[in-house]
């Protein structure tokens, strides 16, 4: 039986590169499981990760509405179908998460944490800004070194097997897997029937990578999409309308070469265009591109693009605007998804709470 967790920031309403990299996946699993016999399900953990948004600088006002919109989009993808069974909570809302950040902290080397490409990329950025001697230490929280430790508690908590993330995960994924055999041999426990000593609390999790490629951004092929990119038209949201779908492909960054080809390494805004084209119409990137060979090829495709991503998201569109503003139904899912978790994670704790002695 397979126990999947994933997470995503409240940092901004998700793009098509969550949609493609990361949520479209979650909703595979919730129709997998959905079809499983009740009896073997497999266990899934989707959760909005609140107390990771806090890395960056937040806007309480902001954080508050990004947070309650990340929930109805959740919930507008189909996810708490009572047919697979799915958690879908805050991550704010089980305390546990931050209890066993703590744990793994203890045993977590800050060199490993310094490794971080994420770190490492901060550190170059504010290198860029300024002279090196002027660093503002101030800017570098330990909040932002020690999240992947959160990341690894939030895996850790659930006994988690499956984790699918984007291609940008992988590191951490290596990290949590490294602290919870770290953990669970400095801390075996006892086994359960008293007899000499356990195998400790946690379970090895693997990286389910997405098939999908990473998507890049539309102003910028060579970055990835993001959430926080503060370019608008870098980026398709899932609730943008149709007309922004379009206006935004129109405007996405391509090149003068004549036709549209699959050539990622010469041709990287095209191929951005092309991979979101097959994310959305399940047609192979090579089979699209031989429709767009002539001198109008490229505008052609971008048409065709936006009909189709604006399509595919149709359904999700207008699901989200529906129930965006129904409190009373998102704050009761809200609440059955952290009792379910809670659950959980109450049962992990006790046993970590004994291995380390602070039962
Ligand atoms: P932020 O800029 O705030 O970090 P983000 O766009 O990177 O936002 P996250 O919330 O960090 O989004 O990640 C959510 C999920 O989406 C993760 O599994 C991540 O791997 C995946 N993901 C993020 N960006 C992309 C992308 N451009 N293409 C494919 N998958 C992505
Ligand atoms: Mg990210």
């Amino acid at each position: 039986k397979r126990v999947v967790f994933s997470g995503i920031q409240p940092t901004g309403v998700p793009h098509i590169g969550n949609h493609l990299g990361a949520l479209a996946q979650w909703q595979r699993l919730v129709r997998e499981v959905a079809a499983q016999p009740e009896k073997s399900r497999d266990e899934l953990y989707f959760s909005v990760v609140g107390m990771h948004a806090l890395t960056v600088p937040q806007d309480p006002i902001r954080l508050r509405q990004e947070r309650r919109d990340m929930f109805a989009v959740l919930l507008a993808l189909g996810l708490t179908d009572p047919k697979a069974g799915a958690a879908v909570f805050h991550q704010d809302q089980v305390l546990e998460h931050g209890e066993l950040a703590w744990y793994l902290n203890t045993v977590t080397p800050v060199n490993r944490l310094m490794r971080m490409t994420t770190w490492k990329s901060k550190l170059v950025t504010l290198r860029n800004a300024k002279s090196e001697d002027e660093i503002d230490d101030s800017m570098l929280q330990l909040g932002l070194l020690a999240y992947p430790v959160l990341q690894a508690a939030d895996i850790l908590l659930y006994r988690t097997t499956h984790v699918p993330v984007g291609h940008d995960q992988s590191q951490h994924l290596e990290l949590c897997r490294d602290i919870a055999q770290v953990f669970n041999r400095a801390y075996p426990g006892r086994r359960r029937d008293g007899k000499g000593k356990g195998k400790g609390p946690f379970r090895m999790p693997e990286v389910m990578l997405t098939t999908h490629p990473r998507i890049q951004s539309l102003r910028n092929p060579l970055q990835k999409m993001s959430k926080s990119a503060p370019s608008e038209a870098s980026k398709i949201y899932l609730t943008d309308s149709p007309e922004t779908i379009h206006s935004k492909i129109k405007t996405a960054v391509t090149d003068s070469i004549q036709g549209v080809t699959w050539d990622p390494e010469n041709r990287p805004g095209i191929a951005t265009l092309l991979q979101i084209y097959e994310g959305y119409s399940g047609e192979p990137v090579e089979e699209i591109a031989k429709r767009y060979t002539g001198q109008r090829g490229i505008m052609e495709m971008k048409a065709d693009l936006g009909e189709c991503v604006s399509e595919g998201l149709r359904g999700f569109r207008e699901e989200f605007a529906r129930i965006r503003t129904e409190e009373a139904f998102l704050r009761e899912k809200e609440r059955e998804g952290a009792d379910k978790a809670r659950a959980t994670a109450a049962r992990t704790m006790e046993d970590v709470r004994a291995a380390i002695g602070l039962d």
